[in-house]
């Protein structure tokens, strides 16, 4: 694939919030998307504004099976795997296989396709950091049998398969480790920080700080980081790349500046911390800005208001 006009794409997990955006972000740069997506966490309705567009394909598939597309593919951009906490305790078998199994289905499309590749990796690589912010050169304090270790181990594995499909097969591969990130299509219930909050707000529910709150994370909006990941995915750089906002914060502060956002008069309230909760989480994305030439441009004030206006309009209609 390259910046030229007409490059089919296939995007698994197309259907899921990050694909979704990225299947936008394609079209909108004049591609083909062929969006495969088995619907398990993903959903139709992050994609039928796409339905009609002749240069838009989404095909029903578990790509953990064999993925079988006639006819050319440029690049390949693995994004399938349920994403949040609460995923991983429902669905862990499921986890694991599309980290590993799917993985290497869309590492083989990719071989035989002779098409690029990029992996959805993530920032649970480096597990509850002991580094800290992290840099891509930091292994990671991972708990491989906690409940996230389906995901972080997933993960890890499906970056050792990719680094051998590299180098052993010579696929031009990317790794992209993805951060908090958030934005319209974030399922409402899928027990995320950004979703839990902004739902909870909204309806003037409590909000539910989990553990003391004093925990950070640094939130990157959705738009900032798909354009990181298409200028990783034309990028020669095989290595993994952070992207994410290293605009660090703790929950507590995160819960107030939503609480306050969405006008909610109702208190903030604690919860036991989920096992395995990282205290710290901040990219270092020194890489990305030398390489790539990228950093985030949309502030949380900025970001936080599209994303509540999204919830908003799911109240109104009865869905949040
Ligand atoms: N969190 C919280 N209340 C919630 C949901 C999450 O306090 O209702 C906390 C969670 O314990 C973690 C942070 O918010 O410290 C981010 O959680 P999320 O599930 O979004 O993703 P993580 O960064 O842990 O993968």
């Amino acid at each position: 694939m390259s910046e030229t006009k007409d490059f089919v794409a296939v995007v698994t997990g197309g259907a899921g919030f990050l694909g979704s955006h990225l299947c936008d972000y394609l079209l909108a740069q004049g591609h083909r998307v062929i969006c495969l997506d088995n619907l398990l966490t993903g959903n139709v309705a992050n994609i039928e504004h796409l339905a009609g567009n002749e240069r838009f394909k989404f095909i029903k598939q578990d790509v953990t099976e064999f993925i079988y597309l006639p006819g050319p593919v440029d690049f390949v951009f693995h994004f399938a795997s349920p994403a949040s906490p609460i995923d991983y305790l429902e669905l862990p078998i499921q986890t694991l296989k599309v980290g590993a199994l799917g993985t290497h289905k869309a590492l083989g499309l990719a071989k035989a396709k002779k098409a690029g590749f990029l992996l959805a990796s993530t920032s649970e690589t480096y597990g509850d950091p002991l580094v800290h912010p992290q840099p891509e050169s930091y292994w990671g304090n991972v708990n491989p049998i906690g409940p996230r270790g389906v995901y972080d181990e997933a993960k890890r594995f499906a970056e050792a398969m990719t680094m051998a499909y590299h180098r052993f097969h010579g696929v031009n591969s990317h790794i992209v480790r993805i951060f908090n990130t958030y934005g319209p299509r974030m399922r409402p219930r899928d027990g995320r920080v950004v979703p839990a909050f902004i739902s909870q707000a909204l309806k003037n529910e409590p909000i539910t700080v989990f553990g003391d709150g004093s925990q950070t994370r640094s939130f990157c909006y959705v738009a900032d980081l798909i354009a990181g990941i298409f200028k990783l995915a034309m990028s020669s750089y095989h290595e993994p790349v952070n992207i994410g906002n290293p605009q660090e914060m703790t929950v507590r502060t995160f819960a107030e500046k939503i609480r306050t956002a969405c006008g909610s008069t109702a208190p903030i309230i604690y919860r036991p911390l989920p096992v395995d909760d990282p205290k710290v989480r901040q990219p270092n994305i020194a890489l990305a800005r030398q390489l790539l030439g990228w950093e985030p441009k949309v502030g949380l004030d900025e970001g936080l208001a599209r994303t509540i206006e999204y919830f908003r309009a799911m109240l109104v209609r009865g869905a949040l």
